[in-house]
């Protein structure tokens, strides 16, 4: 479904990623792991066209969309959650839905509205409330139903476990182990390394801007060197 290609991409003169590949394909949940800096948030950036590649090719689901603009990429069908959510704070929690669908069909929107609502019940609560007085886990939940409003094929995460307590991390897992068996394909971007490790399919643990180790999820819990660097020794 995704295929990335040898992706290089700089900031000014600094190059943050040095050649990335790595393939999503359907029905899959597939995890980006690593420390900060590594390059993780970077790559779901050049897949959804908010920075642009210096060399290298993103395909998605055939068409090479590595020079079509971010709006574009999105009405192609991959969503994206940043990092920190991304929110809008002085808008209410259905205002922030009604913009995650403004390049949808209309005629979908009650439909799609209704679809976020079954998922997320706390949404709907409070629906008419300024998304400034969600909680953490609410917020991520919004920014989650807001990316749904356009039911990608694909989606990136970002960080979805930032700042959540464990509780709250347990339920927004469950929530994207759900959204995946209910046909989303997932490319998730995470610190938390046991958790995504624990729901991912593969993974690739990418070290300042290379993938340094790639392999089924279950494997990698069980790597030394992934032990030892991500998950606390153990
Ligand atoms: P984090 O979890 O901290 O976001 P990451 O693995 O997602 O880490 P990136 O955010 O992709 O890493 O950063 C990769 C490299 O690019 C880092 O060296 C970072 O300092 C640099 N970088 C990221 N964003 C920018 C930017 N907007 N301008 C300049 N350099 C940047």
């Amino acid at each position: 479904m995704l295929e990335v290609r040898d992706l290089r991409v700089a900031y000014g003169n600094i190059e943050a990623l040095h050649g990335i590949s790595l393939t999503v394909a359907e029905g899959e949940i597939v995890t980006l792991i690593g420390a900060n800096g590594a390059g993780k948030s970077t790559t779901l950036r050049a897949v959804s066209g908010l920075v642009r590649a210096r060399s290298g090719q993103i395909l998605f689901e055939g068409h090479d969309i590595t020079r079509i603009p971010a709006h574009r990429i999105v009405a192609l069908g991959i969503g994206h959650v940043p990092e920190g959510r991304k929110i809008f704070t002085d808008m209410t929690v259905q205002e922030n839905l009604e913009l995650g669908a403004y390049i949808a069909d209309p005629r979908r929107f009650r439909e799609d509205l209704e679809a976020v609502f079954e998922r997320f019940p706390r949404l709907r609560e409070r629906r008419r409330q300024s998304a400034a007085t969600l909680s953490g886990g609410e917020q991520q939940m919004l920014a989650l139903g807001r990316a749904l409003m356009l039911r990608p094929r694909l989606l990136l995460l970002d960080e979805p476990s930032m700042g959540l307590s464990p509780r709250l991390v347990e339920e927004i897992f469950a929530i994207i182990v759900a959204l995946n068996r209910a046909g989303t394909t997932v490319l998730l971007v995470e610190q938390n390394a046991a958790m995504a490790l624990s729901i991912a399919h593969r993974a690739y643990v990418l070290e300042t801007g290379r993938v340094v180790l790639e392999g089924p999820a279950k494997e990698l819990r069980n790597h030394p060197a992934v032990k030892e660097a991500y998950l606390g020794g153990g």
